[in-house]
């Protein structure tokens, strides 16, 4: 079977659980065609998985992510969320290494990398995300950034753990900004992954691989965006928030 195509929303710090209740409600319920090699993730709040989690409960193909998880396994990390935590709520899914994790709380890609042995260690599928700042894309250096990222926080893993791993490539200079990469940089970048992905672990390893594109997607653009090959859908924050917008995205997947 081809690779996983996924619309994911991430919510980041935003809904009360009232809010988030109705949203889901208007997009679970709302007509889309996934067929069973598509995915909807929801990336929401922590307080909020358990009441996700029943909601989505009879829904095929749709599933409810973490925005973060600690590293360590259980202990004196008060505020901290763990991979127990989450597998004992059923939760299958964690985004890690988002843009805005890395720079408001320091996140390194070897501290990463710690939080993806645990990840994979106990079941969860992390969705790794990677991505330049305006500053590299303008010297041009955006692939040698991209590929040190994989390197320092992937590249340690197993054929069979990488396998596991959904990489998010998400250029910052479009998160949040309205400011969307065209679809000829999106491919350009996601082939270069494929292809970085190839020479360490083959390319059955490489093609297998889900590599979603984030960065100001929405209905307007999610078709042009996610018809590149090597685009298998969106990590997608503001249009996630508005149920019609999200069930276009959804409905984009190729
Ligand atoms: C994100 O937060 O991952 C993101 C891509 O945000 P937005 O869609 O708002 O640019």
């Amino acid at each position: 079977m081809s690779r996983k195509q996924i619309a994911a929303a991430n919510w980041k710090m935003n809904l009360t659980v009232q809010q988030g209740e109705e949203l889901l409600d208007n997009i679970i319920n709302k007509p889309h065609h996934l067929n069973d090699n598509q995915l909807v993730i929801f990336a929401i709040p922590a307080p909020y998985l358990t009441m996700a989690q029943h909601k989505i409960a009879e829904k095929k193909g749709v599933y409810v992510a973490a925005q973060n998880c600690f590293s360590k396994k259980s202990g004196a990390y008060t505020g901290e969320i763990s991979v127990e935590m989450l597998t004992s709520l059923g939760i299958q899914f964690v985004v890690l290494g988002h843009s805005e994790r890395r720079e408001y709380f320091n996140e390194s890609n070897a501290f990463l990398a710690e939080k993806i042995n645990i990840c994979l260690e106990n079941n969860i599928q992390p969705i790794f995300c990677c991505g330049e700042p305006l500053s590299i894309r303008e010297a041009d250096t955006q692939n040698e950034y991209v590929a040190k990222q994989l390197k320092e926080s992937l590249y340690h893993l197993s054929a069979e753990q990488l396998a596991k791993v959904i990489i998010a490539y998400e250029p910052i200079w479009a998160i949040g900004t309205g400011k969307t990469a065209s679809s000829a940089q999106a491919q350009e970048m996601h082939a270069f992954i494929r292809k970085d992905i190839a020479h360490v672990y083959g390319t059955e390893v490489a093609d297998s691989i889900s590599i979603l594109y984030g960065g100001s997607v929405k209905a307007a653009n999610a078709v042009e965006i996610f018809s590149q090959p090597d685009v298998d859908g969106g990590l997608v924050g503001g249009a996630s928030l508005i149920a019609d917008e999200f069930v276009a995205i959804i409905n984009a997947l190729q």
